[in-house]
């Protein structure tokens, strides 16, 4: 992955693909104290290619950082461009964007004091999360055996790096098991989100999905409350247990990366008919035409890349 063609940001300019490199003693690749995000660039019929919902993006890596007590060295305003000057700059159209905030090699403590702090932003073309019969037909998932954070362990309304040590081990879990994503239980035993992507069921037409107590403040789940309130949906923010996914109707995870991408199976009980149900099909389109432009009434959420 990083023997490429291409330029990466890195601390303000523009650095070849293959020369976007760290020391070894980069503190950051030691504890995992950083902050980042997960970001898509889509084509749009009429504006080019455009970035979705950069400026909640970049608010969120700001609200990291700020948890985190890291003191970016750039403005959201910088940040912005970088990003749309990295999808430009590589000709990417679709693609995934990663913006990432570490700490230097200026010493190893924890106390981490007098370090640096590096930005940057990569881009690459990623089509999609999972396969496309997983968009269509759903997935098999798993209760995770591990916990999601703990709320006064590691802070949850971070998108911090080492946070996702929690999230591999869930995930790698749940491959080995024959399924493709794993459900997080929080510390109480509800559910939190996915390894990578929040939650919703649905039940008699009405969606729920678990507050955000343990999990991240998903921009694409805030997308989906949009969405679901323009075709009338009620969406409810409660507590959830893994047996209220069992028998609901229909089920799906959100996720920048992962996109509107539904649950067919919970722990080996079908959910609802055991593939897309209607409401997660028809938000999953809604979701795909806004990120392409193709919905008039959410245009605020696209940011052109041209210069
Ligand atoms: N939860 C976790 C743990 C995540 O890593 C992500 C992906 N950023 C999400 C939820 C979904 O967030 P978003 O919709 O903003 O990508």
């Amino acid at each position: 992955f990083a023997d490429r063609d291409g330029v990466i940001w890195l601390d303000g300019e523009l650095v070849p693909w293959r020369d976007a490199r760290v020391h070894v003693l980069t503190h950051t690749l030691h504890y995992g104290m950083g902050v980042f995000e997960g970001v898509r660039a889509y084509e749009s019929s009429d504006r080019g290619t455009c970035i979705f919902r950069l400026k909640e993006h970049t608010d969120r890596l700001f609200r990291s950082a700020h948890i985190m007590r890291m003191d970016l060295p750039y403005s959201k305003d910088e940040l912005n461009e970088a990003q749309k000057l990295v999808v430009r700059e590589n000709g990417l159209h679709e693609s995934y964007l990663r913006p990432m905030a570490f700490l230097g090699s200026e010493g190893m403590g924890l106390r981490a004091d007098n370090l640096k702090v590096h930005v940057m932003v990569a881009a690459w073309h990623w089509p999609s999360y999972m396969s496309p019969e997983a968009r269509d037909m759903g997935i098999k998932v798993r209760t995770s055996s591990y916990t999601r954070h703990h709320v006064n362990i590691t802070m949850c309304k971070a998108k911090a790096n080492g946070n996702y040590i929690n999230s591999m081990l869930a995930l790698r879990e749940a491959l080995d098991s024959g399924c493709e994503e794993a459900l997080l239980l929080d510390n109480e035993g509800y559910v939190a989100e996915g390894s990578g992507e929040n939650v919703f069921l649905v039940r008699d037409g009405v969606l729920y999905t678990p507050e955000l107590t343990s999990c991240l403040d998903g921009i694409t789940r805030n997308t989906i409350f949009q969405l679901a309130a323009d075709c009338g949906y009620e969406v409810r923010e409660k507590r959830i247990t893994r047996d209220e996914v069992y028998i609901a109707d229909e089920a799906f995870f959100t996720g920048t990366a992962a996109e509107v991408l539904p649950i067919r199976e919970l722990d080996g009980r079908v959910i609802g008919e055991g593939r897309r149900g209607p409401i997660t099909t028809q938000l999953q389109s809604l979701y795909f035409d806004a990120v392409k432009g193709k919905l008039s009434g959410h245009t605020e959420w696209l940011a052109p890349v041209a210069g």
